[in-house]
């Protein structure tokens, strides 16, 4: 039998109303702060992703999905949509159109990784990236949405941490510094933090091994070594944030794994799914733009990762919606009168109705059984003795009321019913 690829899954319909759920939520709050959404391709030439995300990050070096088309060009499965999102912004000369891009977007990302609870080789984020400004504001933006929308899918168990990483020059003055602390503990670090050292010092900092975090404790804090600048837009961030009740905690260790961050960090995690706990992380990226051959520019942005909000909302046993209940279920009494029965459906369908029918020649028993599963508010039974008046028995199936109505009546004797 053939099977979905490891670590990747299948959303069935009785889970789709969770996903429609959050995906509703995601996009009335992206609205209501003017969001745009943009979509890219799932591929993209490899070189986008290597150049952008850093050739020594764990994405580029070992998960990537990449592979030659049939024209020898090197293609990947997007890992991330930073990297696409600033192409197209390029490409399009979009900030020729607005001199401030604000986008979102929610869609499939591909990483080869160890599948376990919350990580999937395809998985689903959500997320935003607002190009053309340096305002603080906006790195305040950001968390603030990102939190919000958390919120409102009704996560209670949920963490903000920042941090700052400075610009480029005062992060050089650090990472000597740095170097300097770890050079007496070189032979105590873990192999992948000595592989670290030399190629991505600070995610030494993302090491899990105990005796590495032990040793990254007593470490130098790159927040202590900020250019002015950036402790001022760091102090305006936090000002906002507490202002917007956002609670927070200041996490020097948050140094994230992309090479592209500068500035505001952030991470929002969960204490509620295990080992893979953040929801999701992003921060300002200025820098990315030039680096991709645009003229330079800013950016800030965040990614979610849908399975692990799901999965949290699960663990705190927050109620998601599984299936939304029909509006109408419509009973043949007579199998004689099928097609006029279908075309009646179809009637209460074209006026906004969420309507079902037999198509199974089933009882009327089994039809009743049917409505019943399906959640139907309301059971139309056609083709009773009043069918030949042209008339109709709507069955109210919350307080079993029945009345009988005349055919082309029966749309809006159910929206009468529905208001009272
Ligand atoms: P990142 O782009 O690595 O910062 O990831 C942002 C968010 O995407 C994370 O916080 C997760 O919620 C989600 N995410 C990242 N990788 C995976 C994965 N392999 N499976 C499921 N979710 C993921």
């Amino acid at each position: 039998m053939l099977k979905s690829i490891y670590g990747t899954k299948d959303i069935l319909p009785k889970d789709i109303g969770k996903w429609n759920h959050v995906e509703t939520i995601v996009k009335n709050i992206f609205t209501a702060f003017n969001y745009k959404e943009i979509r890219t391709p799932l591929f993209e030439e490899t070189a986008l992703f290597s150049r952008s995300i850093g050739e020594e990050t764990d994405i580029v070096s070992k998960e990537m999905y990449t592979f030659f088309d049939r024209s020898e060009t090197s293609v990947t499965l997007r890992p991330e949509m930073t990297a696409s999102v600033v192409r197209a912004f390029i490409e399009h000369s979009l900030a020729t159109q607005f001199s401030l891009n604000k986008l979102f977007y929610i869609a499939p990302m591909f990483r080869q990784e160890r599948p376990q609870a919350g990580r999937l080789r395809q998985f689903h984020q959500f997320g935003a990236e607002v190009l053309g400004s340096a305002s603080p504001v906006l790195d305040a933006e950001i968390i603030i949405l990102a939190f919000t929308i958390l919120k409102s899918l009704g996560l209670k168990d949920i963490t903000v941490k920042i941090n700052s990483l400075g610009i480029a020059s005062s992060r050089k003055t650090y990472l000597e510094v740095l170097k300097k602390y770890l050079e007496p503990h070189l032979n105590e670090l873990s192999e992948e933090s000595k592989k670290r050292f030399e190629k991505n010092i600070l995610r030494i900092f993302d090491s899990k091994s105990e005796n590495d975090i032990l040793i990254m404790h007593d470490a130098p804090k790159l927040i202590d070594y900020l250019d002015e600048a950036s402790k001022d837009e760091f102090e305006t961030v936090q000002n906002i944030l507490q202002k917007e009740h956002i609670p927070f905690v200041i996490d020097s260790s948050l140094v994230r794994g992309l090479d592209y961050y500068s500035k505001t960090t952030f991470e929002i995690v969960s204490g509620k799914v295990g080992a893979q706990s953040a929801l999701c992380g992003g921060g300002r990226y200025d820098g990315l733009i030039e680096l991709l051959g645009g003229a330079p520019n800013y950016g800030v942005g965040f990614a979610a990762g849908i399975e692990r909000i799901i999965l949290a909302l699960q663990n705190e046993e927050t109620a998601l919606p599984e299936i939304t209940p029909l509006d109408v279920y419509v009973v043949l009494l007579n199998k004689d009168l099928l097609n006029e029965y279908y075309l009646f459906a179809n009637t209460l369908r074209k006026k906004h109705f969420k309507v079902e029918i037999d198509y199974l020649s089933r009882s009327v028993k089994a039809q009743m059984r049917e409505a019943n599963k399906l959640q139907a508010k309301y059971v139309a039974l056609f083709g009773g003795e009043e069918f030949s008046e042209n008339k109709i028995v709507i069955k109210n199936m919350t307080t079993s009321s029945q009345q009988v109505v005349p055919l082309e009546k029966a749309g809006e004797e159910i929206l009468l019913s529905v208001g009272g």
